[in-house]
């Protein structure tokens, strides 16, 4: 299958006026309003500075192509999501999620609310490249409308997905830093309506995001774990610059990797037969707690579109990331920073159990992460992989995943850099160490 050029992994992405310039922008939204050929598209945007410069040119080519514009405000990206699969219409978020403010990005969301796939985008870079685009006469121009309900509706249906009676009842200690991103709004405004006591840091939108980089990783989440540490809180809640994402921190001021995470939210939300998605790159920790629910675990390349798409195939419940994206099914089919954050919340007030004490029910994998420049052609330095490795048990779901006796590695070319990624896991750290080094040093030595 012939492969998306423009759009990467998420969208396309780029910085204003150097790679993602208005003109670029103003083909892409043409691109779009031509694929998608309805008569309105949803548009949100995160708080970057180029935001606005974004959406004028966007609106702008989609109008030319005969849709009507409804702007959603500034949103979280599954804010726009959730819009788009209620009122069963196309969307397009100008984000760059967690990229430095520099960066702003165009991703396009189909009518039911996922993120197209990648024979989508091929179609729409085909639109663009041929410059193919609908051009409505003078009186089918598209009009643009502000729709103020975008907000409330997403709010509201996170409300109701949980037992927000029992979490009001319970008064949760909470601690959220949204990073002057999309979710500045809406998170602490759902933690309000849940009676929970807020202490907010950074709910101001600043296109500059000069409090934190976005991306909530433990070196970028400094305050707010300095704040946990205070044991104060319940909770501490961290998201993405266009809150797909969630992190958390427990009440001792630790971070909890995405995967602990994921597969504490995934352990207290499935029921036997629930079927549970997930890259082939996600720990084994929730491999475990699907064989203990009685769940089945179903893997998939990475990608969150990838996932979203395998779980309405599939049917399942739930599915997500190790990088804090949960997606739950029964809200809709995109990671959730929001949703993610009020499924931990329904967790702590039904068990009254502090965050670390709901850990220790989650096996205790470590994983390495680590990454060497790709010096050969990726079909190349797999067969020369399978080759060295050839006794191991291989998977090839994405990449190549080799077994060894204690663990796994994982290692897959990336999509948007020259650059091979080596994630090996093991539920002995010394093991995970030593098959990360053990490949890297193949890797380099090619
Ligand atoms: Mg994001």
């Amino acid at each position: 299958m012939k492969q998306p050029q423009l759009f990467g992994t998420n969208g396309i992405r780029g910085i204003p006026n150097q790679d993602l310039t208005i003109e670029l922008a103003s083909g892409i939204g043409s691109a779009i309003g031509t694929f998608f050929n309805s008569p309105k598209i949803a548009i949100a945007k995160d708080t970057r500075i180029s935001g606005d410069m974004f959406m004028q040119v966007v609106d702008s080519a989609v109008m030319s192509t005969g849709a009507d514009v409804i702007y959603t405000g500034e949103l979280p990206t599954p804010g726009l999501q959730y819009y788009c699969k209620v009122n069963k219409i196309p969307g397009i978020m100008i984000t760059a999620s967690h990229n430095p403010p520099q960066y702003n990005g165009i991703k396009a969301i189909a009518s039911d609310g996922t993120e197209i796939n990648e024979e989508m985008e091929v179609k729409i870079e085909e639109i663009y490249e041929k410059k193919a685009y609908k051009k409505a006469a003078w009186d089918k121009i598209g009009r643009y409308y502000y729709d103020s309900t975008a907000i409330d509706l997403y709010m509201d249906s996170i409300i109701d997905s949980i037992d927000s009676k029992r979490i009001m009842e319970s008064h949760l200690k909470v601690a959220i830093d949204t990073g002057n991103g999309a979710s500045y709004f809406t998170s602490p405004t759902i933690l309000a309506k849940l009676n929970c006591h807020v202490v907010s840091l950074n709910a101001n939108p600043d296109g500059k995001f000069s409090s934190r980089n976005s991306e909530p990783k433990p070196e970028n989440l400094v305050d707010l774990i300095s704040i946990m540490k205070t044991g104060k809180f319940d909770l501490g809640i961290a998201h993405d610059g266009d809150a797909d994402r969630c992190v958390f921190i427990d009440e001792n001021g630790n971070y909890i990797d995405g995967d602990k995470s994921l597969a504490l939210i995934v352990k207290n939300t499935v029921n036997k037969g629930d079927i549970v998605v997930t890259p082939v790159s996600s720990s084994d920790a929730l491999e475990e707690v699907c064989r203990e629910k009685g769940a089945k675990l179903i893997s998939t390349r990475v990608g969150a579109p990838i996932v979203a798409r395998a779980m309405i195939e599939n049917k399942a419940s739930i599915g997500g990331e190790e990088n804090g994206g949960i997606i739950y099914g029964k809200h809709q089919f995109c990671r959730d920073g929001a949703m993610t954050m009020a499924l931990m919340l329904n967790l702590l007030a039904k068990e009254n159990k502090t965050v670390s004490e709901l850990l220790k029910g989650i096996p205790d994998y470590t994983m390495i992460k680590t990454s060497v420049p790709r010096k050969k052609e990726w079909d190349d330095i797999k067969k020369l992989l399978m080759e060295k490795y050839k006794g191991n048990k291989m998977d090839f779901t994405d990449g190549i995943k080799l077994y060894d006796a204690n663990g796994w590695t994982l290692i897959r070319p990336s999509g948007t850099e020259k650059i091979i990624r080596i994630f090996s896991e093991s539920i002995n750290k010394k093991d995970a160490e030593q098959y990360n080094k053990k490949y890297v040093d193949f890797l380099n030595n090619l």
